[in-house]
């Protein structure tokens, strides 16, 4: 470290455009990627050195560093990934920053434990409850504060007397690590060859520089145990690893099993988690403590310092792209963070994205494959249940041929999932006298019936009202209706069918994370017979005695008019089939749906996952979109739906000619209001080697500024349009 120059250009952590310049005052010494805090205006804000000032400013009238935190600084790779996903977001680099700057309490010294020990000197003055304190502390150990007055029963005075009569000594114990480091040769799985050759592929793409491998493989392919011993290879090489999971609040199961390979639990990242457990993790990521990190998305902001290894599990999941403050996506900025770390990243999906299997195509990636599920497990057989012939009675949603099976796994002692991805009772409430529907007041959406808890509810802004009895628009009593299956009328028809089993409901409104975590070990365990859920259960759990999937809606996902429909839809149904017979038990699915034709039921029942593949990047090329394209959308939300478009307007006279840019809209947002605000949409495409965001950038900065209520959102790389 050296003594900085005497002012310095600071980045704060605030949605400003920064950065700004600085006094280091005398004695300071900060250099590029030093964390300070430093005034604004009459606050007080946490910001980082970002390099020699930008303007020139008369030296007495800058102001000075207020304080320069005791932390190591944050690492070049960081500060150019902050530089980069604010240029390409078209974010504030202050606001990407306040991202890495997530844990303010992190910056104060670790508080050390304080112990007691005797010394050995005796008070001249002995009352019962300072030989209580003498002799809880006979073997000369050191007992911490909190645990020697419990156990000798007495009054934080009696101890500090005992000092002061140096009866007893103060100690001050630093903070112990936040976890121990992870062993990478704890407890290693014995791959079998197919593993061995993807794990050799990853090593192939080299410890130090790098590279991207698509780890590729079924549902209970071994992925995982294949990723862990790339995370072991980075340990030993002396650098950090982070895996990044979609849903790590809900899933024991990875932690547990991070635990047995590496003897001891991994550092956490996730909402969940308290601020003093996120600052321990967070401070001990800078300093080095923390060797390995599982964590969701935004764990990719955390301050690593040697990074060498990301993984995405799940790397297709639409839980990756971050959609309120800045828009991101996780895939694409790990991928930025890694080249800039010369670090590795594994991707792992059994349904990779079209854009990663476009990547592997094209030879960006290396395309590591598991072809076949470890052991004995094999793949589920998938059936189409064709709903017009075969589908079930009026107003009920489980088709005959399922009940069957569903029936006869129960009496072979096995586990059924029944799976609808859509929460509640019923996704709309009709009045069968007047045909009035029930509409969120603020959204344009239809207010979704949660009948055990007897509301409806808007599943966008949150909205609840109770239940009515009578119409509210013609005051009929008896007139309402509830059209349409939600997960909890699937479950009030299974207790019908179904009444001996042992069943369970799970979606997530049906529960905290604790109470739903605990759910799913009940279900690991052999708890339940008949597990009912939304995509939650979807998502890598493993359960052994599960051996038939039904999928009550499979075309749900279609009805959208956005280019990702199949994709997402060919994901969830792979997923949702491929909990069936994980281990040695043979696996079934159905699919009820109304287009057995449809590309994506054939791919699934024919098991071609790659003529789906091929058959949607031809699509994808044909019509310019991702991954051969390029998008940005222009969300435009006022108050009122006239004064959106008539920015939006405003916003499309304003763009630049630019070859190869089209620009669509502007139109009505596919949810044209949420919480009272009216969007309205502009929609920019171009080619896959221009720069959009930069079009944005120089678009944006030449157009009217909004005012009063307006604003504009920008998405680039929108996931559904
Ligand atoms: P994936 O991540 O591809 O879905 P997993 O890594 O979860 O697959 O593996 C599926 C099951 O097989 C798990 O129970 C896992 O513990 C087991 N398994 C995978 N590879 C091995 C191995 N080499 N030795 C022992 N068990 C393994
Ligand atoms: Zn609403």
């Amino acid at each position: 470290m050296h003594i900085g120059p005497d002012i310095v250009a600071v980045m704060v952590g605030v949605a400003v455009e920064g950065p700004y310049s600085y006094r280091v005052p005398a004695g300071m010494a900060v250099e590029r990627g030093s964390i300070v805090a430093v005034p604004l205006g009459p606050r007080l804000l946490l910001g980082v050195v970002w390099g020699p000032p930008r303007d020139n400013i008369a030296h007495n009238r800058l102001r000075d560093i207020a304080h320069a935190f005791d932390v190591p600084p944050l690492s070049e790779e960081l500060l150019k990934l902050v530089e980069w996903v604010a240029r390409y977001t078209l974010a504030a680099p202050g606001q990407v920053l306040r991202g890495v700057l997530r844990s303010p309490e992190a910056l104060d010294a670790p508080r050390p434990v304080v112990a007691y020990r005797r010394t050995g000197h005796e008070p001249e003055k002995l009352t019962p409850a300072r030989l209580r304190v003498l002799d809880t502390l006979m073997d000369d150990m050191a007992w911490p504060r909190p645990a020697l007055i419990g156990a000798a029963g007495v009054s934080p005075s009696v101890i500090e007397g005992l000092e002061r009569a140096g009866a007893v000594e103060r100690l001050e114990i630093p903070a112990p690590p936040v976890v121990l480091p992870p062993d990478p040769n704890g407890n290693p799985a014995r791959l079998n060859a197919g593993q061995e050759e993807a794990l050799a592929r990853i090593r192939g793409l080299t410890v130090d520089a790098f590279g991207v491998a698509l780890l590729d493989g079924v549902t209970g392919g071994g992925k995982t145990e294949v990723f862990f011993e790339a995370v072991a290879d980075t340990l030993r090489a002396g650098r950090q690893a982070l895996i990044l999971l979609p849903e790590i609040a809900l899933t024991n199961t990875f932690i547990d099993r991070f635990t047995r390979r590496f003897g001891t639990r991994p550092a956490e990242w996730h909402s969940d988690m308290t601020p003093a457990q996120r600052a321990r993790v967070w401070r001990g990521v800078l300093e080095g403590t923390v060797r390995a990190v599982v964590g969701a998305r935004s764990a990719l902001f955390l301050p690593f310092r040697e990074l060498g290894l990301l993984v995405l599990d799940e790397e297709h999941d639409g839980a990756y792209k971050q959609s309120d403050g800045f828009t991101y996506h996780a895939r694409d900025m790990a991928i930025v963070r890694a080249s800039l770390a010369e670090a590795r990243v594994v991707l792992s999906s059994a349904t990779p994205s079209v854009e990663s299997r476009n990547n592997a195509n094209q030879g960006r990636y290396a395309h590591v494959r598991l072809e076949s599920r470890f052991a004995e497990a094999a793949m589920p057989d998938i059936a189409a249940i064709d709903m017009r012939a075969d589908g079930p009675a009026k107003g009920e949603w489980i088709a005959p041929v399922l009940a069957r099976e569903v029936f006869a796994a129960l009496d072979r002692g096995e586990q059924a999932l029944l799976f609808l991805n859509r929460r509640g009772y019923a996704p709309l409430t009709l009045c069968r006298a007047c045909g009035h529907q029930y509409q969120c007041p603020d959204c344009s959406a239809w207010m979704v019936e949660h009948r055990f808890r007897g509301v409806l509810m808007c599943h966008h802004c949150g909205h609840e009202t109770r239940t009515p009895k009578v119409c509210g628009e013609c005051g009929e009593a008896e007139s309402l209706v509830a059209v349409g299956p939600g997960i909890e009328r699937v479950a009030e028809e299974a207790a019908a069918r179904f009444p001996e089993a042992r069943r369970v409901l799970l979606s997530t409104d049906m529960g905290s994370h604790a109470q739903l975590r605990e759910r799913f070990a009940e279900i690991e365990r052999g708890e339940y017979d008949l597990i009912i859920g939304t995509q939650l259960v979807s998502k890598g759990h493993h359960f052994e005695k599960l051996s038939v999937v039904g999928v009550l809606d499979a075309d749900l996902g279609l009805a959208h008019g956005d280019p990702r429909a199949a994709e997402k839809t060919f994901q969830i149904l792979t997923q949702v089939a491929g909990r069936a017979g994980r281990a040695s038990r043979h696996g079934k699915a159905f699919l009820q749906t109304y287009h057995p034709d449809h590309p994506v039921m054939k791919a699934m029942v024919g098991g071609d996952r790659e003529a789906f593949y091929a058959q949607e990047l031809l699509a994808r090329e044909a019509g310019g979109m991702p991954p051969f394209g390029r998008l940005a959308a222009l969300i435009v939300s006022a108050n009122s739906q006239q004064a959106a478009m008539a920015h939006a307007r405003i916003l499309l006279s304003a763009a630049p000619m630019a070859d190869g840019v089209r620009l669509f809209g502007p139109a009505d947002a596919p949810i044209a209001m949420i919480r009272g605000r009216h969007r309205v949409r502009l929609l920019a495409q171009s080619g896959r080697d221009f720069d959009l965001s930069g079009y944005v950038r120089f678009w944006l900065a030449g157009a009217e500024k909004p005012r009063g209520d307006l604003k504009v959102q920008i998405d680039i790389d929108p996931m559904s349009f």
